[in-house]
């Protein structure tokens, strides 16, 4: 079945201050966002009605809207207000939630510094993988060509729409040659992350990350970093090569939308999704579940 586009669906988007029915959430082709990609988003999800770690992304939007020299014209306090309100008025428990900001139309040109800055929230239904036998399968990455940029080069802890380029291009050159994604390395030739998600190894029971200093610090990947801790598990964040990569056992990535996914093979190199991966799992999707208060 085709997915029904984006932009023809029902329900209410949230967008510079007020509800607007899903279809009429429009902007003008001349936005300073859509040429020059200041534009700056998060994903998060939504797990029994509440946003996970939803203070955590506002916070994160907010500062990547900074490191792209603007200022979303909320405050973290409203942005959570903002986004459940979205959540909740289109009457989903679990979804996805999708705030952007972006500078308007007033200048059209690289300097844009009387800009105004738009905001929107939209949500819409992600299920999660919720077959875990089927996740342990594993999925199966390629290496991409691009790498993930010197932090000198790009502004790469901010999450913004033009740091994507690359990764969309490597994703689709993945799926073209059967995979599910690519995994990418950094600009001085290590293990980084994928085009969405951050990934972890195993051996000998602990867990090996890389340093997330040129690329994205996921919430979900410092939220396994805890789980794993918590459980006694020994996690070492460090510099990886990729020659390193036939002496793991299991491989698994993480991301709002992968949630925890294990990986069979990366390349030439072949993982067996195992204890670690089925903990982190599951530790993580009781930990996404909305706390009960207690009584
Ligand atoms: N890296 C990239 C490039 C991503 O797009 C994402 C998804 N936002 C992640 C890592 C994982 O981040 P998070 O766990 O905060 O979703």
């Amino acid at each position: 079945m085709a997915l029904l586009p984006f932009d023809q669906r029902d329900g209410y988007i949230w967008m510079n201050g007020s509800l607007v029915a899903w279809r009429d959430a429009k902007l003008h082709v001349l936005s300073h966002g859509l040429h020059y990609a200041s534009c700056v988003f998060e994903g998060e999800r939504a797990y029994g009605g509440r946003i996970f770690k939803s203070t955590e992304h506002s916070e994160r939007f907010k500062n990547s809207a900074r490191v792209l020299d603007f200022e979303i014209p909320y405050s973290v306090a409203e942005l959570d207000a903002i986004k459940q309100s979205v959540v909740d008025v289109n009457n989903f428990t679990s979804c996805y939630v999708r705030p952007v900001a972006w500078r308007g139309s007033e200048m059209m040109a690289v300097a844009a510094q009387n800009s105004t800055i738009n905001v929107a929230v939209a949500v819409w239904d992600w299920p999660s993988m919720f077959d875990v036998e089927q996740k342990m399968k594993g999925i199966r990455l390629d290496i991409a060509e691009y790498r993930r940029p010197d932090p000198r080069t790009a502004p790469c802890a901010a999450k913004a729409a033009g740091l994507y380029m690359i990764c969309t291009i490597s994703k689709h050159r993945a799926e073209r040659r059967g995979y599910a994604d690519a995994m990418m390395l950094d600009w001085e030739g290590r293990v980084a992350e994928c085009t969405g998600a951050n990934i972890f190894f195993t051996v000998g029971g602990v867990i090996h990350t890389p340093i997330a200093d040129c690329f994205l610090d996921g919430i979900t990947r410092r939220t396994v970093i805890e789980l794993a801790r918590r459980r006694g598990i020994e996690v070492i964040e460090r510099r990886i090569q990729p020659e390193e990569l036939s002496g793991f056992e299991e491989c698994f990535i993480s991301g709002t939308g992968a949630e925890v996914t294990p990986v069979s093979e990366i390349g030439p190199y072949s993982f067996t999704p195992g204890a670690i991966s089925r903990a982190m799992i599951d530790d993580y999707s009781a930990e996404v579940q909305p706390r009960q208060k207690a009584a």
